[in-house]
């Protein structure tokens, strides 16, 4: 496992300047765990888990795209 990014690549990035949102989806690791459908030589189907950036925050752990409340200029 790697550590997370400070900036997510966008700049200026409000949401990077900020602390305290973490990201809903990977919970502020910046990583999320999804399961991914995998066939074998057999071709039976199975599940692995991988370890993946989470690109609903770019890596940074921190939220991005809030449902509601106010945005940052
Ligand atoms: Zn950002
Ligand atoms: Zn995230």
């Amino acid at each position: 496992m790697s550590g997370k990014r400070d900036r997510c690549g966008d700049e200026p990035c409000a949401w990077c300047d900020r602390d305290g949102w973490a990201c809903r989806f990977c919970g502020g690791t910046g990583w999320w765990r999804p399961e991914m459908p995998e066939r074998d030589a057999a071709g039976a189907l199975n599940w692995v888990r991988v370890d993946e950036p989470c690109r609903m925050c770019g890596n940074t752990g921190k939220e991005h795209n809030p449902l509601e409340g106010p945005v940052p200029a």
